[in-house]
């Protein structure tokens, strides 16, 4: 069990980046801990999560969640363990879930603080396949998309965090599985957790002859993570009243948006187009990690992590969401 710590390093917001993120729109700084004051709790963080809704928060547009304030410490989802506890409740050595990542400890109220539930899943888990990318995936494929035996279902950004565990709930339900990703070794993953069919978009030239190669007879879901030309082809090979789960545009996070230009097939086609954000669907996380769990202990449920070590690296991960330069679940261990 770790001790009390009396200093923390963090990461705050320095810059907005203009196009990519790059390290100049970080800074590496040093804070003093005290001991927790009365009904908070001292936490030191075992791993953070960075991810691409992080993206949105470095504008000055509003969005459906607040942005990033400059000069103060960056947010986001992390696991950790209670070294010291001065709240009811909360013990030392317990493992905890937050949204203060981007720093190595910290003194919070109980309140901000979830324990980790009794599941047999390590604790980076939980910031991954059954964390918020993994109900991401849970609520487009069965809220939204309502996936059914038979569908042939389209996943781009197939190998990454959300995606991957996307593919798999349409597998287990039942679905033919088609999933693009950039490189050999992304589609090597696909293929060994089950995915029928494999576009390798980064060597295509035309990406909806490609979705058409493999689904000659379309798509009935498209679960679209990516926006552009992957949106475009999805579009173009849609069934009449195929069902589009809209869960990102990465494509265009780092630049002005572009497309899709053949939108009118959604009329033609009389297709379903929703959006979703996965913070309306948190009631649901219970279920959806006991469900999970399961389908881990079944061999249904595969997952990939990339790690890296030390929270100074944390800006480069977060990069590399963007680029590409990873697979599966991107992770900063920081204990
Ligand atoms: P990933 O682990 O999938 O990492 C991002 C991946 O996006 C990269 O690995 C890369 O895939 C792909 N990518 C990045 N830029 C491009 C580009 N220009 N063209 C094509 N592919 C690109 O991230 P997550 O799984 O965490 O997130 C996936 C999507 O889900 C994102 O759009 C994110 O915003 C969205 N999301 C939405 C939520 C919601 O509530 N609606 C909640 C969580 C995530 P590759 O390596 O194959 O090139």
């Amino acid at each position: 069990m770790s001790s009390a710590m009396s200093r923390s390093r963090e990461i705050r917001f320095r810059s907005r980046p203009e196009g990519a993120p790059s390290a100049a729109n970080f800074e590496l700084a040093e804070v003093s801990l005290d001991a927790p004051a009365d009904g908070e709790v001292q936490v030191r963080n075992l791993w953070m999560s960075v991810d691409p809704y992080m993206r949105g928060r470095m504008t000055e547009r509003t969005s459906y969640v607040s942005g990033f304030e400059l000069g103060k410490v960056l947010q986001g989802g992390a696991v950790g363990e209670v070294v010291v506890s001065n709240a009811d409740g909360f013990v030392p050595g317990d493992l905890v879930q937050s949204m203060l990542g981007w720093r190595e400890g910290f003194n919070a109220p109980a309140a901000s603080l979830q324990k980790l539930p009794d599941l047999p899943l390590p604790p980076e888990a939980y910031l991954g396949v059954a964390g918020l990318p993994g109900l991401t995936a849970y609520v487009g494929m069965s809220n939204i998309a309502e996936v059914k035996p038979g569908d042939v279902v389209f996943v781009s950004a197939a190998a990454g965090a959300v995606g991957s565990v996307a593919c798999q709930i349409a597998k287990i339900k039942g679905a033919t599985v088609v999933g693009s990703a950039g490189g050999i070794e992304k589609c090597a993953f696909l293929r060994d957790i089950g995915v029928d069919q494999v576009i390798d978009y980064k060597a295509e030239t035309d990406l909806t002859e490609a979705l058409a190669r493999v689904a000659p007879d379309g798509i009935d879901v498209c679960f679209e993570n990516v926006g552009g030309v992957h949106l475009e082809a999805a579009l173009a090979n849609a069934k009449f009243f195929a069902r589009f789960a809209l869960c990102g545009n990465i494509s265009n996070y780092n630049k002005q948006a572009e497309g899709p230009r053949n939108i009118e097939i959604a009329v033609t086609h009389s297709l379903r187009l929703q959006g979703f954000i996965v913070s309306n669907y948190f009631h649901l996380m219970p279920k959806f990690a006991r469900e999970v769990s399961q389908w881990v202990a079944a061999g249904k449920m595969q997952w990939r992590q990339t790690v890296v070590d030390g929270l100074e690296q944390a800006p480069d991960a977060f990069g590399r969401l963007f680029t590409g330069e990873k697979l599966g679940k991107m992770l900063v261990k920081l204990a």
